[in-house]
Parts: C-alpha cells; sequence; structure tokens
C-alpha cells in the first residue's frame, strides 16, 4: 500500500471542550501525518454539501445542526493506508462499540457528538480534501 491521504475533521463538541491537541497526539502517536490543518467555522451550505450523502437519513438535519454549532479543525491526514489506518484510529461511530484507545472510546460523547470525522474511501477522500483544501495548502 502506497502512502496516501485522507481527510479528518475534529467536530464542535470536541473543539468545545478544548481536545485539538489531544486528538492530534492520538493521530500523531499512531504515525499519521498532520500535513495540512485549519480551525473554521462550516456555513451551513458547506456542512449540507458535506454530509449530502446522508441527506435522505433521518439524523441529517441533527447533524448539519451539530457540524455547525461551533468551530471544527479540517484537516488532511498521510501515511501507509491512511484512509484505513485513521478509521481504526478513530473507532466505531457509537463511542459505546469503539475499541479501547480509540478517538472516540477515549473522547466521544454519543453516537451524533462522536468527535471526529474520517473518510471512507479513496475517491471520497478525495472530494472531501478538494472541498477545503487546495494542493497549495498541503506540504508532507
Ligand atoms: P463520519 O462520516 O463522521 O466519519 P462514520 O463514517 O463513522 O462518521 P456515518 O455513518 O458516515 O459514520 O455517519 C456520519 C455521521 O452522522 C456520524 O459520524 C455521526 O456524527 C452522525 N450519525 C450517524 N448515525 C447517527 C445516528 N443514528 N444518530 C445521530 N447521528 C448519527
Ligand atoms: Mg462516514
Amino acid at each position: 500500500m502506497a502512502v496516501q491521504r485522507t481527510f479528518s475533521i475534529i467536530k464542535p463538541d470536541a473543539t468545545e471542550r478544548n481536545l485539538t491537541g489531544a486528538i492530534n497526539a492520538v493521530i500523531e502517536k499512531a504515525g499519521l501525518r498532520i500535513i495540512g490543518q485549519r480551525r473554521i467555522q462550516m456555513t451551513r451550505a458547506q456542512a449540507e454539501r458535506f454530509y449530502a450523502v446522508h441527506s435522505a437519513r433521518p439524523f441529517f438535519g441533527e447533524l448539519v445542526d451539530f457540524m455547525i454549532s461551533g468551530p471544527v479543525v479540517v484537516q488532511v491526514l498521510e501515511a501507509e493506508d491512511a484512509i484505513t489506518k485513521y478509521r481504526e484510529v478513530m473507532g466505531a461511530t457509537n463511542p459505546a462499540d469503539a475499541a479501547e484507545g480509540t478517538i472516540r472510546k477515549l473522547f466521544a460523547k454519543s453516537i451524533g457528538e462522536n468527535s471526529v470525522h474520517g473518510s471512507d474511501s479513496a475517491e471520497n477522500a478525495a472530494l472531501e480534501i478538494a472541498q477545503f483544501f487546495s494542493e497549495a495548502d498541503l506540504t508532507s
């Protein structure tokens, strides 16, 4: 597996509790390199576009409201097999099901307020990175 990039978001429940550094420490300890990072307030339009794949789900409105409820940190992570590796480091969507030592086990509040996002495929990683970063923002 070649060096790969994935897209990460540190969500509002985590920025609100000042957990950016603690989460980044878990990310870096796992061998993922943070090659781009920016703290932003997402607009409703940005959040709706980002989670468009979930627009028919019953929790979509709640999810968008949550994602714009406070600042988020958008990030690009790089490593061998970064997409799978970061999904492992994040843990299961529901923190009740997340393995020991994962970000969601350590920090998530609930299935909705679950502290981090990570891309689920190479195709989505490329689309998500392009929504928030230009190539000039990223330095390995
Ligand atoms: P993410 O895409 O944020 O990395 P994920 O891939 O683990 O998370 P998805 O199924 O893609 O999970 O769901 C996207 C997000 O929608 C979840 O991270 C969570 O914040 C929210 N979500 C998912 N299921 C529920 C639910 N049943 N109730 C409330 N919110 C939910
Ligand atoms: Mg997902």
